[in-house]
């Protein structure tokens, strides 16, 4: 089997889904060329020695710095992508850093809204993309690419069905104002992305994890991260034309947004 895309970046890899992406992609048994693992604080929680382990494993992962809601941060890690990748273009950016926030209506304060803003739609999610798109543009132009698929470019964005406005009724017991308006903002740019992207070669799709036992689904999950990222990997190597500008869960079902 061929690899997911020859380059792939993601966002938020020093724990959780983002790390366990990383892990799955530089173990698979055709790896992508370069693998840009980022994060925003290589000395914060686990991050440092987690990210070692894994640089130790594998000659194809790469290291930078990106904190989502910190251009320079993010510029500097374009820069270091673009330089290494020299005149190839980045095939998939993987959005999967964010923030939770469990606040209700009763508690909630507008910097708690903001912060997940800033996190999970600006910094995440359009800052990143902007400053990422010419490299995505590049690899999209490459010789003999047609269609849209995460080999050729694709931005996938992590989302969550709190997100979803149409499933909201049925999950009234999760409140969390600012993640779920935040995420459901994302679904929103990822929506728009695809529209305005798919001409350029650029695929776009939203994609739940499940409820995954990490520092934010916490142990009460009932999905292991290496479940959750094996089936990621698998609806993503499966995605075309026809699924761009989809939210889709980790094991490929159409959600309503
Ligand atoms: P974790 O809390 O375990 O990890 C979150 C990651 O995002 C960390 O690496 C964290 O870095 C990073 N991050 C947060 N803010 C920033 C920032 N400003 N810049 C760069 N990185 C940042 O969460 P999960 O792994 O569970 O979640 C990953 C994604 O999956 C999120 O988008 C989440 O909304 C989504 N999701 C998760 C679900 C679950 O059940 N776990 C369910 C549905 C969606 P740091 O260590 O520095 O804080």
């Amino acid at each position: 089997m061929a690899a997911l895309a020859r380059s792939v970046l993601v966002t938020g890899s020093n724990r959780g889904i983002g790390l366990e992406l990383v892990r799955q992609l530089a173990a698979s048994p055709r790896p992508p060329q370069h693998i840009f693992a980022t994060c925003r604080d290589p000395e914060g929680p686990r991050g440092k020695w987690m990210l070692c382990d894994l640089l130790e494993l594998s000659s194809t992962l790469l290291f930078a710095l990106a904190d989502a809601v910190n251009l320079p941060s993010i510029r500097g890690a374009v820069r270091a992508v673009g330089s290494h990748l020299k005149d190839q273009g980045l095939n998939l950016l993987i959005n999967n850093a964010g923030v939770s926030s469990h606040a209700t209506l009763r508690s909630l304060d507008s910097r708690e809204m903001l912060s997940a803003f800033a996190t999970n739609v600006v910094g995440a999610l359009v800052s990143l993309l902007q400053e990422f798109l010419p490299l995505l543009e590049k690899a999209a132009k490459g010789v003999g690419k047609e269609g849209l698929s995460c080999s050729r470019a694709a931005v996938i964005n992590i989302s969550t069905k709190l997100g979803s406005i149409g499933l909201c009724l049925k999950v009234p017991e999760a409140p969390m104002y600012p993640y779920r308006a935040s995420k459901a903002a994302q679904n929103m740019v990822t929506r728009c992305m695809a529209a305005e992207l798919q001409d350029k070669g650029i695929l776009c799709v939203a994609i739940h994890p499940g409820w995954v036992k990490t520092d934010m689904g916490t142990e009460k999950a009932p999905l292991m991260v290496e479940h959750s990222v094996q089936g990621i990997l698998t609806v993503l190597a499966n995605l075309s034309q026809d699924t761009s500008g989809a939210f889709l869960d980790w094991e490929g079902n159409t959600l309503p947004w």
